[in-house]
């Protein structure tokens, strides 16, 4: 499947060709940490079906691997845009919300599920506002922050 996207500031963008079979939902804590999110879901793509413009940031950490992974962000905005594992990666692992169609790719499995967050496992239950808005605190006209 042809996918396209890229940061919130527009300064990078991407087209990729990917499997939608492989879409992962990641609960470890590096990805709860670095996202800011409770659970992170990421898409493989061959680096030969990957094409980059622009030049994103990167944040190399330790993961629970040994490995060494970089995980990329655009300088502007600081939206998140994939990882990968050592200097000739052969794939990068994006991040679906920098996907333009990530709502057509439903996660296929979910990993790390020990450090899951438990609410984030089913949040069906929880109250829906019908409208586009964030639930304000007491006292706030809803707007999108
Ligand atoms: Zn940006
Ligand atoms: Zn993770």
């Amino acid at each position: 499947m042809k996918i396209d996207g890229g940061c919130h500031c527009g300064a990078i963008t991407y087209d990729a060709e990917i499997n939608p079979d492989n879409v992962i939902i990641c609960h470890c804590t590096d990805c709860q940490t670095i996202s800011g999110a409770p659970y992170r879901v990421n898409v493989p793509v061959s680096m030969s079906k990957f094409d980059l413009r622009g030049a994103p940031k990167e944040y190399l950490k330790t993961g629970d691997s040994g490995d060494q992974v970089a995980t990329t962000f655009c300088g502007n905005c600081g939206a998140a845009l994939y990882s990968y594992k050592g200097d000739e990666p052969r794939f990068v692992f994006l991040r679906l919300g920098s996907v333009r169609q990530r709502a057509e790719l439903t996660p296929k499995l979910q990993g790390f599920c020990c450090s899951a967050l438990p609410w984030a496992m089913d949040i069906s239950g929880v109250p829906q506002i019908p409208d586009d808005s964030h639930a304000p605190p007491r006292g706030v006209r809803p707007e999108h922050r």
